[in-house]
């Protein structure tokens, strides 16, 4: 059965090509650094973001957990932006693992305001912690993307005070071709850098942690610690090396029909697009319950084979990606229309 699936990048499927790389991969036990897939993979992953080192790692919320433990100590504080993937999405992760509390600010469209982060910069006194770590997250699952200056003048404050700067780059590609630059031109502006090859990338599994080679080294080791040491995993690395040679370039296709979705979704009385976060692959948009209720949206697209979420926090968000053609889109335009 074929399904419209707008639910997220998450869903898509490895590729023929992925699938082929996967039958074929040369293996080994990658704890003992056999795996020549691996340690290809991590090759290529450090050389694309600029870093001197990466890491394999299960998942991007593993990794960015990775991060965080392999940066702070136990006790310390940690910036982020209230809305990151981080405090949201990572089941209170970083109290349960790393040990450290969250400072989370305020944000506009995924941003922190660099004075708000000087701000929040602990001082030498016997009551506060320290401060451990600064987080970024790039683009940001709101659907925008920080802008390269200000990631500069959060990455120079930090600098400034001698504490790290961690870069959530689940989308790290998406924000780079929303942004017009490179990716190293972004990662340039973090110590450490998570990435996913599993979403819009289309790898089945699979996320890379680069940073230099010292940090590398740790997290390594806690990678281990934290059960993530896997064998013969050559067999998903080789997915991942398709994920980055294959398919960054083709996420233009996918913000080009997130653009059009937009487009046409805003066309239907009684939708509001929210076109200020709107630069990668995902359109966030509000629909009252007085056009159609929440639940019958969703049951009713799905037996028209169109999977959907429900709302969060009061919007509805749809996303583009390898399995969505433009001809979907106008199939799902199709039927919401038909059911309001
Ligand atoms: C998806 C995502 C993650 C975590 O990835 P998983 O592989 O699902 O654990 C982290 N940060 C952001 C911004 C994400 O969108």
């Amino acid at each position: 059965m074929k399904y419209v699936d707008l639910r997220s990048d998450t869903v898509t499927m490895p590729t023929d090509e992925m699938r082929q790389a996967i039958a074929n991969a040369e293996v080994g036990d990658d704890v003992y650094g056999d795996d020549p897939t691996v340690n290809k993979l991590e090759k290529i992953a450090a050389e694309k973001v600029g870093k001197e080192a990466a890491l394999f790692v299960p998942s991007g919320t593993f990794g960015n957990q990775l991060a965080i433990l392999t940066h702070t100590k136990r006790g310390q504080e940690i910036i982020v932006g209230k809305d990151n993937h981080i405090v949201l999405h990572e089941v209170g992760a970083s109290a349960l693992i790393a040990g450290v509390q969250l400072r989370t600010l305020e944000t506009k469209n995924g941003t922190m305001f660099p004075e708000d982060v000087l701000n929040a910069i602990r001082v030498d006194d016997i009551h506060e912690p320290e401060t451990g770590l600064i987080c970024l997250e790039n683009a940001h699952g709101c659907g925008a993307v920080v802008s390269l200056e200000i990631m500069k003048e959060i990455k120079k404050i930090g600098e400034e005070h001698s504490i790290p700067v961690h870069l959530d780059g689940a989308r790290i590609f998406n924000a780079a071709l929303a942004l017009g630059t490179d990716v190293k031109n972004i990662a340039a502006s973090c110590d450490s850098v998570m990435f996913c090859l599993s979403k819009g990338l289309a790898a089945p599994s699979g996320s890379m942690l680069a940073g230099s080679k010292e940090f590398i080294h740790r997290a390594r080791k806690y990678r281990k610690l934290l059960g993530g040491g896997m064998r013969q995993i050559g067999i998903l690395a080789a997915a991942g090396i398709m994920a980055l040679e294959k398919m960054t370039d083709r996420l233009k296709e996918d913000h080009e029909n997130a653009k059009y979705l937009a487009k046409e979704l805003s066309k239907i009385p009684g939708i509001k697009v929210i076109n200020e976060r709107l630069d990668i692959n995902m359109v966030f948009f509000e629909m009252g319950e007085d056009i159609i209720k929440e639940s019958e949206l969703v049951e009713k697209l799905y037996e028209k084979n169109i999977k959907i979420n429900g709302k969060e926090a009061g919007e509805y968000r749809f996303v583009a990606h390898v399995g969505i053609s433009k001809e979907d889109i106008d199939y799902v335009i199709e039927n919401i229309k038909a059911l309001i």
